[in-house]
């Protein structure tokens, strides 16, 4: 099954997607991801979008098109994939549906004003990839789940955020409809915790 996972950032698509891609056996492709990949291992690619990513704006279009097709025609890919952040506007939409066409879409809903809280609060594994919240944890520096080490996103900075918001409000919501009238979309209230929104995601896609 070919899935998108469509939501603001802080919706928490990275954690469900994990959840996704073990239970459907696809895998979890995550344009933002490989783009933090480069920037880890100073590639050109990663050179080049560094500061687009820090202010939280986007990559370019085609040079993001052209990654994740060349991703989805490794052999991992033939029964299907999870994209997450990708596709972010309708010009990558567009695109997508002339090599890959999704089968589901699937919306994390929740009220735009509470992820700039979510955001800027948010620690991440190095290890284990978990993701949590100073609100639950307080300002420790492991991970409660692995004991490695937790450290805060370039681009969950105040500023960033903001930005990275209203690109996503501006560019990224209108693919709602795009999908909606499509036929493929499912909504699911992201607002609640990560085991019921994944219960409703796995009635989706049953
Ligand atoms: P994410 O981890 O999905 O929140 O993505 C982090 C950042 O990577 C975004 O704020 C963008 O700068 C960049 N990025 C990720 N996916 C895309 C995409 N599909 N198109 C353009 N830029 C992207």
């Amino acid at each position: 099954m070919k899935v998108i996972l469509l939501g603001a950032p802080g919706s928490g698509k990275g954690t469900q997607a994990a959840l996704i891609s073990k239970g459907l056996n696809i895998p979890h492709i995550s344009t933002g991801d490989i783009f933090r990949d480069n920037i880890k291992r100073g590639t050109e690619l990663g050179l080049k979008i560094k500061a687009i990513i820090d202010a939280g704006d986007l990559c370019p279009d085609d040079l993001t098109i052209e990654i994740v097709k060349n991703r989805l025609s490794e052999p991992d890919c033939k029964n299907g994939y999870l994209l997450d952040g990708f596709p972010r506007n309708t010009y990558q939409a567009v695109a997508l549906d002339g090599f890959a066409a999704p089968d589901r879409v699937i919306e994390l809903a929740i009220p735009l004003e509470k992820l700039e809280h979510r955001l800027t609060g948010r620690r991440g594994c190095l290890k284990c990839k978990s993701s949590f919240h100073i609100d639950f944890i307080g300002d420790r520096k492991d991970c409660p789940h692995c004991g490695g080490e937790l450290y805060v996103r370039e681009d969950d900075n105040p500023t960033s955020v903001k930005e990275r918001l209203n690109v996503y409000r501006e560019q990224t919501a209108p693919l709602i409809e795009y999908y909606d009238s499509q036929g493929k979309l499912f909504v699911i209230d992201a607002d609640r915790p990560i085991e019921r929104v994944f219960d409703g995601i796995r009635k989706v896609l049953k």
